[in-house]
């Protein structure tokens, strides 16, 4: 199938287009293999020809479900229970025994659900069968996971958990801001979190593994900063890296509200603090370490990822892979005891599914799963295929060299910068040919028909029977600038600013326009506007502003062609440009703009370069404004569709609530008022500004200070929806 329509499409569905592969769970109901017996024969023509492997055991324990979890978890289950569990897991453990005679163990985790939250003595029970049925390599490093509240609460299980050979431990935090933790629903309070780690520092594990998470929906950039910052200084040896993955959790309606930008910028971020603060990674990877050579990650993880080892995964809802097979453990659909149970008790592998794969599935198996890290080992992957990987995917490999996503270095083939921002549109180009399909019928999904008479409707209605337009979306990007290296300004004294680019291609080659461009297939006009801004000029937003549908006849030179047009705030974080795609450059104009009876003139200045436009303006009965351009030294009708994203930032409700976007979230009322007049174009007085604002703000009980002035009061925004944003 054609690379670039893959590669588009995993970034539409970038919250399915990732390394959890199959993509869902019915994807691989075509290699089911069936019957007891044909299980039984299955994994033991599998596991005969396997040399070593990996094991992982599954806790499915949690005292309460978190709102972001994918894994199997049982809830609040009591002691009788666990200790139940544990005998089904000896069980089970003994079922496999027989197949596992004389191969290797190299890596060996505890992980689930909240392993810590068994009893000691359970846990030495598992590792004890462990030892006696498995041959584990003594250089494994055993890892555990743990939550902060158990290692806060108790250091004796902690010291004892070590004492059973456990070398590392893992424990999530995934962030520390309050508001976020509750949204969650997860247990446990940020104070704790120090106390935890003082806990493992004096149980002696030699490596200490910090989880967290980004791309929820109500998480800002800001508390993201804060989160890594509170984990770089509990100093633990490794940091990882989790994407939110809304698939299958209670989480999965906001899905749609994340855009993919915003992941990218978070990631970025991310890998900014940490690789500043003295953990390595190759750009791309989740896995951050501070210990050299080290690839973060357990043993166990690591062996899968690289080299795609095969792994035995024990307990409720398990997953194993092996070299031709893929299997789940009961539970991992019902999230229930019973059925495991049953199966153990009559002595039958406790499966829930086990799929005989082709050699191509096992390869995009292997391969989804190296995204973990970046890369993906040449070496490796012929190792365990007996095939280069340019041999099998030379299209792919082409598309991502030409489209400099990946890079040959080192006998890998790893990520780019750009590669790792557009991982969910690579990740599936190595997806089988029937995991493509099932990506690409993902997004042609439609709504069955209601009735017998609409199907029919349906069957004979010709959409190309009538005559359409092309849709584009076009981007006013605007910000408040201080900085003025570029122009002839007084240092110092803010500006408003629009993103301009300079048109790389005909009409219009070599003038100044907004960002923006095409609707692709299936694409929604917000998602495009997001792409087509970080395309052309390298910015990641997530908030639009609808504008409106821009449609005048002849607005285009290409023919028939409306546009969507969005506002989008630029707030004082990240506002470096990076001119890409159409663009030839892309560059932050001053904006000034005067109004005079029925005409607004723009103008607009970056170093020498200054532009104008004139515009006819007229309210219709609505009260509307609309535009006649009378003269435009910008491309399209572009002059325009900045002019109405400037009324609907002076409206006054528009005003109100757009303007805290220009700012950081704290802010005092000085700098606010600064922002309402650049937008207006006029001063305002102080004393009337301060009464009518101060209804919307809350304050902090922070002020100013070193400024030379009165210590100014610190504000934020009061909460409120925004429900005009995208
Ligand atoms: S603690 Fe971990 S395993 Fe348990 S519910 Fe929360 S995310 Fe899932």
């Amino acid at each position: 199938m054609e690379a670039s329509k893959v590669y588009d499409t995993g970034l539409l569905y970038h919250h399915y287009a990732n390394t959890a592969y199959p993509l869902t769970p019915g994807s691989f109901g075509a290699y089911r293999v069936s019957g007891a017996e044909g299980v039984k024969r299955q994994l033991e023509a599998e596991w005969g020809r396997v040399e070593s492997y990996c094991l992982y055991v599954h806790i499915p324990f949690c005292q309460s479900r978190c709102r972001f979890c994918e894994y199997t978890v049982l809830e609040g289950a009591g002691e009788e229970t666990e200790a139940e569990y544990v005998d089904l897991l000896l069980r089970e453990m003994e079922l496999y025994a027989p197949l596992l005679r004389g191969k290797r163990v190299m890596g060996f985790d505890i992980g689930g659900g909240t392993p810590l939250k068994l009893s000691t003595g359970e846990l030495a029970r598992i590792v004890a069968r462990a030892r006696a049925l498995f041959a584990v390599d003594p250089a494994v490093m055993w890892s555990i996971e743990t939550t902060p509240v158990i290692a806060a609460r108790d250091p004796e299980k902690l010291r004892a958990v070590r004492e059973l050979g456990f070398r590392r431990i893992s424990m999530g935090i995934q962030t520390v801001a309050p508001h976020l933790l509750a949204e969650l629903g997860r247990e446990g309070e940020p104070h704790i979190y120090e106390k935890a780690v003082r806990h493992i520092r004096q149980a002696g594990f030699e490596q200490f593994n910090v989880d967290l998470m980004y791309g929820f929906l109500k998480q800002s950039d800001q508390e993201l900063e804060t989160t890594l910052r509170y984990a770089v200084a509990l100093k633990p040896t490794q940091i990882t890296l989790y994407r939110n993955r809304y698939k299958g959790t209670k989480l999965e309606a906001e899905a749609g509200g994340v855009s993919l930008y915003k992941a990218m910028r978070q990631y970025r971020l991310a890998y900014r603090i940490l690789t500043e603060n003295g953990y390595h990674a190759n750009i791309g990877k989740n896995t951050f370490s501070r210990l050299e050579g080290d690839w973060g990650t357990s043993d166990y993880l690591t062996h899968r990822v690289i080299e795609g080892m095969p792994y035995l995964g024990l307990g409720l809802g398990a997953q194993s892979f092996g070299l031709g097979y893929l299997s789940y453990n009961e539970g991992a659909a019902t999230k229930r005891l019973d059925q495991y149970r049953d199966k153990v008790m009559a002595g039958i592998f406790p499966l829930q599914d086990v799929y005989a794969l082709p050699q191509e599935e096992c390869m995009a198996k292997m391969l989804a799963v190296c995204f973990y890290f970046g890369f993906v080992d040449l070496q490796a992957f012929r190792r365990r295929f007996g095939r280069d990987l340019q041999e099998v995917y030379p299209d792919e490999v082409r598309f991502v060299l030409d489209r400099n996503l990946m890079e040959f270095h080192d006998g890998k083939l790893m990520l780019t910068p750009r590669g790792a921002d557009f991982i969910n549109g690579v990740i599936p180009l190595f997806y089988s040919e029937r995991s493509k399909q099932e990506l690409l019928r993902l997004y042609e999904r439609r709504r069955a028909p209601e009735s017998e008479g609409e199907r029919n409707f349906l069957a004979t209605y010709s959409i190309e029977a009538f005559d359409r337009p092309s849709v584009a979306t076009d981007v006013v990007a605007m910000t408040i600038r201080h900085e003025t290296a570029d122009s002839y300004r007084r240092p110092g004294r803010p500006h408003l600013s629009v993103l301009l680019i300079r048109r790389a291609e005909h009409p219009f080659m070599g003038k100044w326009a907004l960002p923006g461009g095409f609707l692709r297939h299936g694409e929604a006009v917000g998602h495009c506007a997001q792409r087509e801004l970080f395309e052309e000029a390298g910015l990641s937003v997530e908030a639009l502003h609808p504008l409106g549908c821009f449609s005048e006849p002849g607005r285009d030179p290409r023919g028939w062609i409306l546009s969507n047009a969005f506002l989008a705030v630029v707030g004082t974080a990240d506002r470096s440009l990076l001119a890409g795609d159409d663009a030839m450059d892309a560059q932050w104009f001053d904006l000034d703009f005067h109004e005079e009876n029925d005409r607004l003139t723009l103008v607009f200045t970056h170093a020498q370069v200054r532009l104008e436009a004139s515009l006819r303006l007229t309210r219709n009965r609505f009260g509307q404004f609309a535009f006649g351009t009378l003269s435009s030294e910008l491309a399209f009708d572009h002059a325009v569709i900045i002019a109405t994203a400037l009324k609907a930032l002076q409206a006054g409700d528009g005003l109100r609530r757009l303007a805290f976007a220009f700012l950081p979230a704290e802010f005092t009322i000085a700098e606010l008022q600064t922002v309402h007049e650049l937008l207006l174009g006029r001063p305002l007085l102080a004393a009337n500004f301060r009464r009518k604002i101060l209804p919307f703000l809350s304050p902090t009980k922070r002020t100013t200070s070193g400024a030379g002035h009165r210590p100014a009061i610190i504000y934020t925004k009061q909460q409120e929806n925004d429900n005009n944003e995208l």
